[in-house]
């Protein structure tokens, strides 16, 4: 099953995406990670891109396409989680291109919805392990009090730089502009599923699992009885 984790800066898709690994083996493909990787290693791309991301910019779709191609090409897996692309409907496009070359598609989009407002309290407030990237919050998900890794037990954690008010700003804006036409798209195609990702961490995962078992309806009644388009 391959699927796509679509919402604003901070809606959890990050999160949700590590419980989708743990509990069904799913591979996670985050852009955000491997362009973070490519900047952190220092390479050509990763020179390019920085600046861009700093910002909350978008980086170009032929970069990010570029990312995902490499990765469907090499990685085998028995589902693949999109966590943060596509988010133009030129990388949509790309997507369902690379998909259908390597003989498989898309099963379902889950929309993450978040107030905008609580985008700003959770990113400010985002931390990472340095070593296995498990996501924290100072509110809703602190470090354990021993300072450890509750998933790993490491010692050092990350800040994003574009973490800030300023840069969310832009990304946000870039959500709207950008990524936000994909939910008619997807929902015209029959893959849209909506999860309310205001909930605790736990209810949104309990929603996440009842979407993917087919268990909850389609789409919560918006697409229901429309008939999917190729
Ligand atoms: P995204 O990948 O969509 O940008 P993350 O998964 O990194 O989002 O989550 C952003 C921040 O919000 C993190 O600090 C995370 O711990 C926290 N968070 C994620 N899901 C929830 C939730 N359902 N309730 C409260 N905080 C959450
Ligand atoms: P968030 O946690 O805010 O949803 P990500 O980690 O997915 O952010 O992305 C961080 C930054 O990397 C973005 O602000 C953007 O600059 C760049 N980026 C990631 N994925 C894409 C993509 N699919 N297309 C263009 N730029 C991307
Ligand atoms: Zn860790």
């Amino acid at each position: 099953m391959n699927i796509i984790l679509l919402g604003p800066p901070g809606a959890g898709k990050g999160t949700q995406a590590r419980y989708l690994v743990e509990e069904r083996g799913m591979v996670q493909l985050s852009t955000g990670d491997m362009l973070r990787e490519a900047k952190d290693s220092g390479t050509q791309m990763g020179k390019v891109v920085a600046d861009v991301m700093a910002r909350g910019a978008l980086v170009t779709d032929e970069i990010v396409i570029g990312l995902i191609r490499e990765k469907l090409e090499t990685v085998q897996a028995s589902g693949f989680i999109f966590d943060g692309f596509p988010r133009t409907l030129a990388q949509a496009d790309a997507l369902a291109d690379l998909l259908a070359a390597e003989g498989q598609k898309l099963d379902a989009v889950i929309e993450m919805r978040v107030d905008d407002a609580a985008l700003v309290a959770r990113i400010t407030a985002r931390s990472t392990c340095g070593a296995c990237g498990e996501v924290y919050n100072d509110q809703t998900k602190p470090i354990p009090a021993d300072g450890t890794c509750s998933s790993c037990g490491a010692t050092a954690f990350k800040r994003r730089a574009d973490d800030n008010e300023a840069s969310l700003k832009t990304r946000l804006m870039e959500y709207y502009k950008q990524t936000s036409p994909l939910i008619g798209y997807y929902y015209a195609k029959g893959l849209l599923s909506r999860v309310d990702g205001l909930g605790d961490i736990g209810a949104v995962q309990a929603e996440m699992r009842a979407v993917l078992d087919g268990v909850a309806p389609k789409a919560h009644g918006a697409a229901q009885g429309i008939e999917p388009v190729a």
